[in-house]
């Protein structure tokens, strides 16, 4: 393979839609939803999986108590439940029917679309940010060591709900209970209609230990990583191929379109994407970062960043290692940055098949 390629594969190769830079390099298209570029996306799922491993595996564990955090939106009217695996203890659906796996379909659809609050739903997706913002901040003024690990996702109704990576130092860590009892009383004030926004009962905190059921957890969230990398929330909630359901994401769209995504916002003018997405903005993973006097989440500073430039710097220093394997051995110095990316690399391949479903 002659230079220019193996630099090439190194750097954007697998790449649906590489591009040139003007310096002529090839750079990924880093897409992070898998119909447009499997190899970008597949990339995105693997970074943040090797983060959320981080933060559970890579420190002094046994310092901290571990937990996840499950919070969900509020209720905007009644919706159909039915079983997610045949042979899924059936509960009676406020419909009055046992449903099965024949009615997926009807999963999340509401029972009186008429009186549904389609607005609220999606204006809570929209402050669903903010909500976070401020249950975070209230977890740590509690405990101030918190550090966090945070995945949202689509339920069948069209709205986000939310899992966090929970860790707290062991002299201050609560019980699961004060936890959620912590988070689930957090509300927030809507920034663009002055709302009180605020989670649903549903909301449930369990404790986990940083080995085999903390992989256990993270397999778990990778789950909820894949739901991210789908277009939208209709291709996520979609494919149950039923009018009902469909008439229903039909239903929160128009009312996506006609909220207000900001203070200033003109829906009718708008073109923020928001209002395609059910209100929801676009981040929908994300970690405590380190800083001065924090660690962050992952105990060894690995970032999304860190993960593009050490993939970078490795490419770049096997496109030079070909010739330069002919002259006398490198510096030590170049040598052991280079064994540190190799290691890196390793660890994140690691990472990525044990998180793979
Ligand atoms: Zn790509
Ligand atoms: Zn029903
Ligand atoms: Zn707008």
């Amino acid at each position: 393979m002659d230079r220019e390629n193996d630099r090439q594969s190194g750097g954007a190769g697998g790449c649906a839609r590489p591009f040139k830079t003007r310096s002529g390099d090839w750079v990924r298209c880093q897409s992070r939803v898998r119909s447009k570029c499997a190899s970008c996306a597949e990339l995105y799922r693997g970074d943040w999986a090797a983060i959320a491993r981080s933060g559970v595996f890579d420190g002094r564990v046994e310092l901290y108590r571990f937990y996840l955090l499950t919070l969900t939106a509020p209720s905007f009217g009644r919706v159909h439940r039915v079983p997610r695996s045949q042979g899924a203890r059936a509960k009676r659906c406020g419909c009055g029917a046992v449903h099965d796996l024949r009615d997926a379909g009807l999963r999340g659809v509401p029972l009186t679309p008429s009186t549904y609050d389609y607005a609220g739903q999606v204006a809570w997706n929209r402050d669903a940010g903010l909500l976070w913002d401020r249950t975070r901040k209230r977890i740590r003024d509690r405990w101030e060591s918190v550090e966090f690990f945070m995945v949202r996702e689509w339920q069948d109704r069209g709205v986000l709900h939310q899992h966090a990576l929970i860790r707290i130092k062991r002299p201050e860590a609560p019980n699961p209970q004060a936890l959620r009892e912590a988070a689930r009383t957090a509300e927030a004030v809507s920034r663009v209609d002055g709302g009180v926004v605020g989670w649903g009962a549903q909301t449930d905190a369990a404790a986990f230990r940083a080995d085999g059921d903390g992989a256990k957890t993270i397999w778990y969230l990778s789950k909820a990583l894949n739901y991210v990398m789908k277009d939208t929330a209709l291709t996520a909630m979609g494919g149950r191929g039923s009018n009902l359901a469909w008439a229903h994401l039909a239903a929160l769209g128009l009312a996506a379109r006609a909220m207000r995504c900001s203070r200033e916002c003109a829906p009718d003018e708008c073109a923020s994407r928001v209002h395609d997405r059910y209100g929801s903005r676009s981040h929908v993973v994300s970690a405590s970062r380190r800083t001065r006097h924090r660690s962050g989440w992952s105990f060894t500073g690995v970032t999304r960043g860190l993960q593009r430039r050490m993939r970078a710097a490795w490419a770049e220093a096997r496109a030079q290692a070909a010739p330069a394997a002919e002259h006398a051995s490198a510096p030590k110095r170049q040598e052991g940055a280079q064994l540190a990316r190799v290691e890196l690399s390793r660890r994140i391949d690691v990472a990525r098949a044990a998180v793979l479903p």
